[in-house]
């Protein structure tokens, strides 16, 4: 046992997992073990664990709820934390709500709703946790998160913990720039007085329209890549006729084009395969090279 493991087996005896497996905690259903992995029950431990991680330069790595990542067939060096109960807590004061990072944004989208509280609609339908969606600044149907962060608080790669205001956080088109290494612990949130009714008829709507264009019911991470400026990625794929084309396991959906599913048994290294020859047709074809959206996690 090196000191790294000797520090957190003290803090977190059998709560720490040598070699987990991750692909059960990604909505792919694909990735090797992390070294090392805790769940951090509340603010204290997640500063105990980046503390040790910090002093031992063990990297760490925040694991929401994996719904924007591809996580590598080797798997994580270093430490993976995950957030628990004590991250799942939503508090109301009037139109300002705070939400822990481990709470499912779906839920914080539908008690807002229910509130009559305005800001969140788009995000029906977003799968993962408010700290993911935070780093992702996830959007949809041309809302985004960036408008309604009021504040964040968390922990630094150091464990030590402390509260940005909104606007220290710069976001950009599905990514938000903190400080590296930045673990979020909550989000407040400032939304506007809505009517109810009205808030939840257009949640509805956009369950439909979500529903229309996805695939259901197959492992997948969302959008692969990104829009280009003016573009649909979508579009230049299908436009490449990526459209149900397969590596392994993986392929490319024959209902959305920017959507990669798991057929079965897919590796990472077969999704990574058909995001580079994706990228090479689209450039070939329209000089257009595609950012990934989905995060490439892990040693490759
Ligand atoms: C079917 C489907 C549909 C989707 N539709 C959309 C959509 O319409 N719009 C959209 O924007 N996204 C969409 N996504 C992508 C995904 O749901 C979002 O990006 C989501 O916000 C990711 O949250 P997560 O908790 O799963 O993060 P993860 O995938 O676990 O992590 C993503 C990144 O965030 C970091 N992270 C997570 N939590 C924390 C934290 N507490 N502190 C610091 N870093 C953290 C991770 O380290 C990683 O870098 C979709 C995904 C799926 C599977």
């Amino acid at each position: 046992m090196n000191a790294f493991e000797a520090e957190l087996r003290a803090r977190f005896g059998a709560r720490l997992e040598c070699g987990k497996p991750l692909a059960a905690f990604t909505s792919f259903r694909i990735g090797g073990p992390a070294d090392f992995a805790v769940e951090a029950a509340d603010e204290a431990e997640l500063s105990a664990a980046l503390a040790a991680a910090h002093r031992n330069q063990v990297p760490a790595f925040c694991l929401g709820t994996g719904t924007n990542i591809l996580v590598s067939d080797r798997g994580v060096r270093g430490l993976v934390i995950r957030l628990g109960e004590g991250f799942k807590k939503i508090e109301f004061y009037g139109c300002r709500v705070n939400a822990g990072a481990a709470v499912p944004f779906g839920e914080l989208v539908a008690r807002c709703v229910e509130r009559g509280l305005a800001g969140l609609e788009f995000g029906e339908g977003i799968p993962g946790s408010v700290g993911g969606a935070l780093i992702m600044n996830a959007g949809a149907f041309g809302g985004e998160l960036a408008p309604v962060v009021g504040a964040v608080r968390g922990a630094d790669r150091d464990g030590t913990l402390r509260t940005l205001a909104g606007n220290e956080i710069q976001f950009f088109y599905r990514r938000s720039v903190l400080p590296p290494g930045f673990i979020v612990a909550a989000v407040r949130f400032d939304l506007l007085a809505g009517d109810r009714d009205a808030l939840a008829a257009k949640v509805a709507q956009l369950k439909a329209r979500r529903a229309a264009r996805q695939p259901q019911g197959v492992p997948n991470a969302g959008s692969i890549f990104k829009n280009p400026p003016g573009k649909f990625a979508g579009r230049l794929l299908e436009g490449c006729g990526l459209k149900g084309e397969r590596v392994g396991g993986a392929a490319f959906s024959e209902q959305h084009a920017n959507f990669i599913v798991n057929l079965g048994g897919a590796s990472a290294n077969d999704v990574r395969a058909l995001m580079d020859l994706a990228q090479w047709r689209v450039e070939q074809h329209t000089g257009v090279r595609l950012e990934p959206e989905v995060k490439l996690v892990g040693e490759w």
